[in-house]
């Protein structure tokens, strides 16, 4: 069932959504080349327990860390670990969820490090804000799967099939799911009150997928590389609201 939240959710799903973002910007001054995924990981921590919140990735089915670190080729869920030392020239994903008093906020980009960022990462961007633009009331879901698919091929890359955004409010994960391709005018309309967390994962090359041997981190079966930007909308009467708005300015 989609639940519908009150204002009053939407202001504590917003104070969650403000400790993502202070957690993103404390993650992005430490991707750089020589820094332990592991370190970073601790700083999100950090960040997120100094604001009152919890970590929400850590412990969600016996995940080991605070955020998600994913590398190149790595879609989503890899794990932080002080083996995995950033390099020039990496793609790096950071994904980070918080609960405060029992509300979630939930986000994501993608960076390259170094001066080249790849078009797969702008390309990525504009999935999300598309998206974004279809979160009106009276739009059908499948106006925001499909505004995602589209842009995404438009500009010759793909998505993954595999994974997708959430419904999201008092748990991480609600419903509806929210694929990131399908036909438009599909599936259920949304009326305001609605919590979408969208998740553009975009890949250069195949959608397919595959699990690591770490039982968590997602990569593409044919090695190309893959970008992942999410933000936690609400649908109103008017302009979609989102909570987790900040990210784009240092990201
Ligand atoms: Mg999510």
């Amino acid at each position: 069932m989609i639940t519908v939240k009150s204002a009053a959710e939407v202001a504590l799903m917003a104070r969650a959504a403000a400790i993502v973002v202070e957690a993103l910007r404390e993650a992005r001054r430490l991707i750089l080349p020589g820094n332990n995924t592991a370190a970073v990981d601790r700083a999100i921590k950090k960040t997120i327990e100094d604001a009152g919140g919890r970590p929400a990735f850590l412990g969600y089915m016996g995940f080991p860390a605070s955020s998600c670190i994913s590398l190149n080729a790595e879609v989503v869920h890899g794990i932080p670990s002080p083996e995995r030392v950033i390099k020039e020239g990496d793609l790096v994903s950071m994904d980070v969820g918080v609960e405060l008093e029992g509300y979630y906020g939930d986000a994501a980009f993608t960076v390259a490090v170094g001066d080249d960022a790849p078009a797969l990462l702008a390309c990525g961007r504009r999935c999300l804000s598309e998206a974004i633009a279809r979160c009106r009331a009276g739009n059908r879901l499948g106006d925001v799967s499909n505004a995602i698919e589209k842009t995404a091929r438009d500009a010759g890359f793909d998505v993954i099939r595999e994974y997708v955004g959430h419904g999201i409010g008092t748990k991480m994960h609600e419903e509806p799911q929210v694929p990131n391709f399908g036909p438009p005018g599909r599936g259920p309309r949304l009326v305001p009150g609605i919590a979408l967390a969208l998740e553009p994962m975009v890949v250069n090359g195949d959608w397919r997928t595959t699990v690591s041997g770490d039982k968590w981190t997602v990569v593409t079966r044919d090695g190309g590389p893959s970008a992942h930007f999410e933000h936690t909308v609400i649908i109103t009467d008017d302009e979609p609201r989102v909570l987790t708005r900040g990210w784009e300015e240092f990201a």
